[in-house]
């Protein structure tokens, strides 16, 4: 269905100057000088009257719940899935899922005993499919899914960074890259925030200790993984870069403020990482213009102080 048709359907329609943009009665403050503007090339929508804005997967979320998200034909421009239309990276030559029973991996004990030492157990090796090439040795290969549960691309993790043969994987522009996927947004849920984190590993103790969480494998966020968990209908985002990222972090929030209901940072102390910290302790919702800089823990009183002037419970 087109956002179009949706709105011609419940809204009596205002042109713009833009052809692809339209105006209609804000449906969050009912301004009758219709001063909500919908913009179908770009996928977004801003009331100028009460500010409410976002994507049009929030609009239709939040104002026409009766449609089904997934029946939405958005126009494929930068914010939308452009990259569904992309070809998968296939795994390397020769890939091997470790305790897989046909093959025993050579590396298997190194890697395994790598995979531990950061806190995984057999379970999670085998549920993620991690595994090993010869073509990236002293590595771990990790398959990363799209939204639907299919290998679309695939990252290392370095066991010896002086015997490890340095992965590249762009090839073209046709193909996912990195800035395409999130690793383990298949197994993502719109019910509570999700933890956005750099590294595999962060996400993986976000997700023990019983969090939901995807890796960007950075430090940045693009529109394609932004569109992605838009078209998951997630709400809450928390974003746990590691520490001392504050520039990175409030970058990303003030980003990410246009198209999420609720956005909290997580500014971790220097040389920290979401592996070594219980995350509840720095997480605080992000208000625009309203700069914090890095908690030290002697800071914790005043972090308290400040997240109980917040109703909205923190999870
Ligand atoms: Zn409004």
């Amino acid at each position: 269905m087109k956002i179009e048709h949706i709105l011609r359907n419940n809204y009596r329609i205002m042109n713009t100057a833009k052809a692809h943009e339209f105006r209609i009665k804000c449906p969050s403050c009912n301004n009758v000088k219709q001063k909500c503007y919908v913009n179908c090339i770009k996928n977004v929508y801003r009331c100028w009257h009460c500010g409410e804005s976002g994507s049009l997967y929030k609009f239709i979320r939040r104002f026409h719940s009766e449609i089904d998200l997934k029946s939405l034909e958005l126009e494929k421009t930068s914010m939308s899935i452009k990259s569904q239309f992309k070809t998968p990276m296939a795994l390397p030559e020769g890939f091997a899922p470790f305790f897989s029973t046909e093959r025993e991996s050579p590396m298997l004990d190194a890697c395994v005993e790598y995979l531990y030492e950061r806190g995984l157990n057999y379970d999670m090796i085998k549920d993620y499919g991690m595994g090993y090439s010869r073509r990236f040795a002293h590595q771990v290969v990790v398959p990363i899914r799209n939204t639907m549960g299919k290998q679309v691309y695939f990252s290392t993790l370095t066991i010896d960074k002086k015997l490890a043969f340095p992965h590249n994987p762009s090839i073209s522009d046709n193909y996912f890259s990195k800035g395409d996927i999130l690793f383990n947004i298949n197994r993502i849920s719109p019910s509570t925030v999700v933890y956005l984190t750099e590294g595999i590993f962060d996400c993986i103790s976000c997700v023990k200790s019983g969090k939901q969480a995807v890796a960007l494998l950075g430090k940045e966020i693009t529109d394609n993984q932004i569109e992605l968990l838009l078209s998951l209908g997630m709400t809450e985002i928390a974003i746990c870069l590691d520490g001392g990222e504050v520039t990175s972090t409030y970058k990303m929030a003030k980003k990410l403020k246009r198209y999420f209901d609720y956005v909290y940072i997580c500014l971790l102390p220097e040389g920290k990482d979401p592996n070594d910290l219980d995350l509840t302790d720095y997480l605080l919702p992000y208000i625009e213009d309203l700069k914090l800089y890095l908690p030290k823990d002697k800071n914790k009183d005043l972090l308290n102080k400040f997240k109980s002037i917040f109703k909205k419970p923190l999870t």
